[in-house]
């Protein structure tokens, strides 16, 4: 039999062209700068992503000009098997048509299957000053969720979330959208609330170490500064372990991989490396030699959890 957490979960990426979901795939899973995404071609075919991490993902792309009202779209086969539609609008367009499809994109895929999660980016969000912006969701919001009561998908799972790819909205989003996949979220975060108590951290992310996406945090709210910092400290280790072949403050001599960096007010964070191509990154606001082989001893503590949990 195959476990939930082997097979393979589909997310669907639709919306309308020049939307934004080519540049979110580039941005988030090749690297790309956003500002190099100005130059992108419009895809014309679906292209799909892998994700291979606490759970094994594919994010397909369906190109805009495909019409879901067409006789000849393959609902059944586009939507059946699917886990997530995430449907991106542009917020900085005209986006009557936009909502008018997503819909009827909610309307076929409900009616194929009731478990679909619909995730609405209001996308491009940096294009509009702060009371617009919030004005923009709550039009959106009403006139869908309007729609959805129409045509009688009232309690169709649907979520919205403002991003833009130029912050890091966008990879925010996306976590949390892959979290709601990820089947053992809830141990993980038990394992990550008692890392945190027992050691004293302020908060602690597991990150997909490619993507940056987070696939699990404490239940501590997550701050959007401290979500940064410790994006960005992935990063620095990897450059850091690119230059010397190592990473910062490496200290361990069986190659298990454990890096920090102190800041100026006394924070230090840090960074281990898990299994299934994860990181766990914390950050300790206060801090004391102790208190970092701490940090390091139950992040093993951790890892070996995640393996149990894995095995
Ligand atoms: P697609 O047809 O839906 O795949 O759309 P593209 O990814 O090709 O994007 C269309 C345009 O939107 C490109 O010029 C991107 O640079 C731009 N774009 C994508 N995301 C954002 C964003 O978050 N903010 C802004 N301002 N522009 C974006």
């Amino acid at each position: 039999m195959i476990s939930q957490g082997t097979r393979e979960q589909k997310i669907l990426l639709m919306g309308l062209r020049r939307g934004g979901k080519s540049s979110i795939r580039q941005v988030i899973f090749h690297g790309m700068q956003p500002i190099e995404t100005l130059y992108l071609e419009s895809t014309t075919k679906p292209t799909s992503e892998k994700l291979s991490s606490l759970a094994n993902f594919v994010i397909e792309e369906i190109p805009g000009q495909v019409d879901v009202t067409n006789p000849e779209f393959e609902s059944s086969k586009v939507f059946k098997g699917a886990s997530t539609v995430i449907y991106v609008i542009d917020s900085q367009d005209e986006y009557l048509l936009s909502l008018q499809n997503v819909v009827q994109v909610i309307s076929q895929g409900y009616k194929i299957d009731r478990n679909i999660h619909f995730e609405i980016l209001i996308h491009k969000v940096d294009g509009l000053s702060e009371d617009f912006r919030l004005d923009t969701k709550r039009d959106i919001i009403q006139r869908i969720n309007d729609d959805l009561v129409d045509i009688g998908a009232y309690d169709a799972d649907v979520t919205f979330h403002m991003t833009s790819i130029f912050d890091q909205s966008i990879v925010e989003a996306l976590s949390r959208i892959i979290q709601k996949l990820v089947p053992e979220l809830s141990s993980l975060t038990q394992l990550l609330d008692m890392f945190c108590m027992r050691t004293g951290v302020e908060k602690a992310f597991v990150f997909e170490a490619s993507s940056k996406i987070y696939l699990a945090t404490d239940s501590s709210p997550v701050d959007a500064e401290i979500y940064q910092v410790c994006s960005d400290f992935i990063d620095v280790s990897a450059d850091l372990g690119g230059l010397y072949g190592t990473s910062a403050n490496t200290g361990n001599s069986d190659g298990r991989e454990f890096s920090t960096s102190r800041f100026n007010n006394g924070s230090v964070i840090c960074l281990t490396r898990l299994i299934k191509g994860c990181l766990l990154v914390c950050l300790c606001t206060s801090e004391t030699d102790n208190k970092i082989t701490l940090v390091e001893f139950n992040a093993d503590v951790f890892r070996e959890g995640m393996e149990k949990i894995y095995a």
